[in-house]
């Protein structure tokens, strides 16, 4: 195992771990960032980001990761391929485990691991993904106004989805596989007082079709058997999101998702010297400008966390 030394590590390489690096790199914390098993988060399945500011014409996810990388370069943050496979915080400094044979030891850790959407996982959903398939509906919504869409999912994001989808496409459907929905009553009380919002109960996705992009979908109805096709030119899956934090598991709080829990008004985790930023420790909001909103939050916490520690 090889060791090294360094002063600020972050962990994730989306909205806020890029944006922990441009802060704390020009605050002279030499950082250095892995950039885990997705370079560049969510946004690089993502096509045209239309709602970060300050991009008029929009941009594409991808070039807008790369735009952050390289401002974060700039500054002189050392970007690394890499992913941090353990931690240990029970003594300070603290330790991470990079591909199982680096060590770092770190004055202070950022960490910025982000959420992956969970999928359905069929062939179709994957290859239409970013052609139709999203799992954001405030992301690609606009793509699909005065349009027909679907939207899997019976919880409060799904029905979220859908009441957003609703003020902007022409029909909603919903599939909901169960009799039921899981979402609290005020979420299924506007989803289902939605003129243009049809909710599909015990209906399950069979296949999205289309050749180059969404063009309909196969559903059937789990308790007749029958199936139908739904023409629609979005597909947007909210079927809940998971937290990349499962090497924190038992060493950070997190809540029962496996979010991160900061203390309010910080990106303090219960470790001194840890910080958490974007959708590691925020299932509510996700946005990119969020993420680099409390991506920013940590990089000025572990400067005043070092500053007081006479280590920045
Ligand atoms: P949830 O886990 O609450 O719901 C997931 C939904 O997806 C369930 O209805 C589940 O169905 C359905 N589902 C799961 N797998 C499949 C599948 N393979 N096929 C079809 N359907 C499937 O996730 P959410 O993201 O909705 O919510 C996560 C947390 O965030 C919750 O605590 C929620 O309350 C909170 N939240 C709060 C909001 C707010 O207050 N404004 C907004 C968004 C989220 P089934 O019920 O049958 O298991």
């Amino acid at each position: 195992m090889t060791q090294e030394k360094v002063n600020v590590l972050i962990i994730g390489s989306g909205p806020a771990g890029y944006t922990a690096a441009i802060y704390a790199a020009r605050a002279g914390l030499n950082p250095v960032l892995y950039q885990g098993g997705q370079p560049g988060g969510q946004l690089t399945i993502t096509n045209d980001v239309e709602n970060y500011p300050g991009y008029p014409d929009g941009i594409n996810g991808p070039q807008m990761m790369m735009d952050f990388q390289k401002q974060a370069e700039r500054f002189g943050t050392s970007i690394r391929n890499g992913l941090v496979t353990k931690v240990d915080f029970s003594n300070y400094p603290h330790k991470a485990i990079v591909d199982d044979k680096h060590e770092i030891t770190a004055n202070a850790v950022i960490i910025s691991t982000g959420a992956s959407a969970k999928w359905l996982n069929l062939p179709s959903e994957q290859r239409l993904n970013g052609s139709g398939v999203s799992a954001c509906a405030v992301c690609d919504g606009f793509f699909y106004r005065g349009m027909d869409v679907v939207v899997v999912g019976a919880g409060d994001t799904a029905c979220e989805e859908a009441s957003y989808l609703s003020k902007i496409c022409n029909k909603v459907y919903m599939l909901v596989r169960r009799d039921e929905m899981r979402a609290s009553q005020i979420m299924q009380k506007r989803v289902l007082g939605a003129k243009n919002i049809e909710v599909l109960w015990n209906t399950e996705t069979v296949e999205v079709l289309g050749e180059q992009e969404v063009e309909a979908v196969r559903v059937k109805n789990n308790q007749t058997g029958e199936e139908k096709d739904i023409p629609a030119k979005g597909f947007f899956v909210a079927i809940g999101h998971e937290p990349n934090t499962g090497i924190f598991k038992g060493i950070l709080d997190m809540n029962e998702s496996g979010y991160l829990i900061t203390q309010p008004g910080s990106t303090k985790t219960n470790i001194e010297g840890v910080f958490a930023s974007g959708d590691a420790q925020d299932h509510i909001y996700r946005q990119a400008v969020t993420a680099a909103g409390t991506g920013c939050m940590a990089a000025l916490d572990a400067e005043r966390f070092l500053a007081e520690k006479e280590l920045a």
